[in-house]
């Protein structure tokens, strides 16, 4: 059917991303040594301005998630929706920054492509099986879980089903926890997207959800406190030192496609604080 394949479109987005990913850390914009196992060759060139964009979107969205994993001293769980490829979970181990869980949940397919790999690849799946202390590692086609991570394979757009099994999975709404959706919250509908960020705020009464999107698309229905930033500012106020770095990297001599570029883009972030984590320092 038509929804079918452009639930297929969608579904393929978690390559371009990696891919992207993968290219830019081959160039040194930052590091990652587990992408390469999620994608298999470096591809083709992508343009300095694309690998900049990538840059500041990831340090853009690493500076809030480790301001929150340290505010909640690791004591906390992170939920990445639509987290396709995505290899956070192992930074996090190799940083000493674990929270208390780390839950992915991505279509089906999707997920079934990311536990074959973890499988099949022992520098992903030692780090898992290290941070497991029983035996009873659940590792089939369709979900992982172990004590501190979990893939969860579910569609976004069905929230009772997501709710029924995140919670099967020892979701605890108790706990600071912290929603992440990068570049995915626009493949749904205004309505189907508001019912996530509302199911949220409603699930959780300490929390953070960080969205990095198109401009256009910022929702704080439900949420307490909210700010935004487009990535021209967010790309100003990067730690400035690797930023030159980064900008030896490649030549470009004309600066106004990225900055048309990253204005295009922001990353939101919205607050729930009933525990008094203080919000002031989970900002840029
Ligand atoms: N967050 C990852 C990143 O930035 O590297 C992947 C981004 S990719 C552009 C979008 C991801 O969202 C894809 O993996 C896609 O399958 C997932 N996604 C989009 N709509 C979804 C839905 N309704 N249910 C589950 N996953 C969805």
């Amino acid at each position: 059917t038509d929804t079918d394949t452009a639930d297929e479109a969608v579904r393929a987005t978690c390559d371009d991303a990696s891919i992207c990913k993968r290219f830019a850390t081959s160039k040194g914009y930052w590091k990652d040594p587990y992408v390469q196992y999620f994608v298999r060759s470096v591809g083709e060139r992508k343009a300095p301005e694309i690998n900049r964009g990538y840059y500041a979107r990831v340090q853009g969205m690493n500076h809030l998630l480790d301001a929150f994993i340290r505010k909640t001293e690791c004591d906390c769980q992170v939920i990445s929706l639509g987290a396709g490829l995505d290899t956070t979970f192992w930074r996090l181990k190799d940083e000493n920054l674990m929270p208390r869980k780390y839950f992915e949940v991505d279509f089906p397919t999707v997920v079934a492509r990311k536990i074959h790999n973890i499988k099949t690849k022992p520098p992903l799946s030692k780090p898992l099986i290290e941070t497991h202390s029983t035996d009873s590692l659940l590792l089939d086609g369709h979900s992982l879980d172990s004590d501190r991570y979990c893939i969860v394979g579910a569609d976004l757009r069905d929230i009772s089903n997501l709710d029924e099994k995140l919670k099967k999975f020892q979701l605890n709404p108790e706990l600071p926890t912290l929603l992440v959706t990068e570049c995915v919250l626009v493949y749904m509908t205004p309505s189907q997207s508001s019912r996530l960020v509302h199911w949220a705020a409603d699930t959780f009464h300490t929390a953070m959800f960080i969205n990095y999107e198109q401009k256009e698309r910022f929702l704080k229905a439900g949420w307490e406190h909210a700010d935004a930033l487009d990535m021209m500012t967010v790309y100003s106020v990067l730690p400035q030192d690797d930023v030159t770095r980064i900008e030896r990297l490649e030549f470009l001599d004309e600066k106004e496609l990225l900055q048309q570029l990253l204005q295009h883009y922001s990353i939101c972030w919205a607050i729930k604080d009933k525990l008094k984590l203080g919000k002031g320092q989970l900002g840029f």
